[in-house]
């Protein structure tokens, strides 16, 4: 496995493999791997010739600087992990590689409310950097295929509008969530629950597969929603929203729609942890 700190020696390598017609696909992360990030790197690996993942813990998405600072970073665990998974290549650029020093530029790019609702709401100015730093990253590694995870829905969904709005020569590829058995999506958070509040946040998994068959069963919106609030609200989770949103538009959706696509997503938090799902409940 070869490891890049460099932009220019990353570079030349994946020069090498264009000239040879070896297709690259792309996983960026911010590193604290979990068996979630990894399956995006096998399914790369099953799909392309190279698979090139990225670790850079990006600031211009944080919003809170204290979580920028604690943000995990065990880079040896986490190398490890690619190495036994097959992974071809990582990029591990400082902040200065990919943001240069003195260069503010932003990209002119606006996800408009998509990016203002659910997360962007209570994490202003995330997708903004979230899109900056996915676009400066495409531009240095142009990888044929770039693989994202359905757990992240709302960054999926702006990163396919970026991809459109520039006409980036990339075909994005949706991961399904990887979940822990009772159901909690794995996410590099949840090691800071304590050991019963994490077999309970189960309940969150549940209550979107419940709210799927209401769904389809054809109750309101409205009520699948008040259920769900009630429910968290009696074991002491605290919502901070529960939307269904058209899955291309992110509009939000007051009662069944035909949308295309119809995504729940979701923010809980338990035990003072921050813990994000979604579920696809009508397919596009
Ligand atoms: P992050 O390091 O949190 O920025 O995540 C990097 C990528 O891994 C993103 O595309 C995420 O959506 C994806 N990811 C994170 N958790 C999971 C999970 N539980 N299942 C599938 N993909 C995931």
């Amino acid at each position: 496995m070869f490891i890049f700190k460099r932009v220019d020696h990353l570079r030349d390598w994946i020069r090498v493999h264009k000239r040879d017609k070896r297709q690259i696909g792309f996983v960026p992360t911010m590193g604290a791997l979990h068996d979630g990030h990894i399956s995006l790197g096998v399914r790369c690996k099953a799909e392309t010739d190279v698979t090139l993942v990225s670790i850079f813990v990006n600031p211009r998405q944080f919003n809170d600087p204290e979580d920028l600072k604690t943000y995990p970073r065990p880079i040896e665990q986490d190398l490890k992990m690619l190495r036994e998974n097959g992974v071809d290549g990582v990029f591990l650029p400082d902040v200065e590689d990919i943001y240069p020093p003195g260069d503010l530029r932003t990209i002119d790019f606006e996800p408009g409310p998509a990016g203002e609702i659910m997360e962007g709401q209570f994490r202003p100015g995330h997708f903004a950097g979230m899109a900056e730093v996915v676009y400066r990253l495409l531009s240095i590694t142009t990888p044929e295929r770039l693989y994202m995870g359905q757990k992240d829905f709302q960054q999926f969904a702006i990163v396919r509008k970026l991809i459109a709005a520039f006409h980036l020569p990339v075909e994005l590829v949706m991961c399904p969530t990887i979940r822990e058995p009772n159901g909690l999506a794995m996410s590099s958070r949840n090691v800071r629950l304590s050991p019963g509040a994490r077999e309970k946040a189960g309940l969150i998994y549940k209550l979107l597969q419940e709210g799927k068959q209401a769904f389809l069963a054809g109750d309101s919106m409205q009520r699948i929603k008040l259920h769900a609030l009630d429910v968290l609200r009696k074991e002491n989770f605290e919502s901070e929203y529960i939307e269904v949103v058209d899955g291309y538009t992110l509009e939000i959706l007051k009662d069944h729609d035909n949308a295309k696509q119809i995504v729940a997503c979701c923010a809980v938090k338990v035990e003072g942890v921050r813990l994000i799902d979604n579920m696809i409940w009508k397919e596009g």
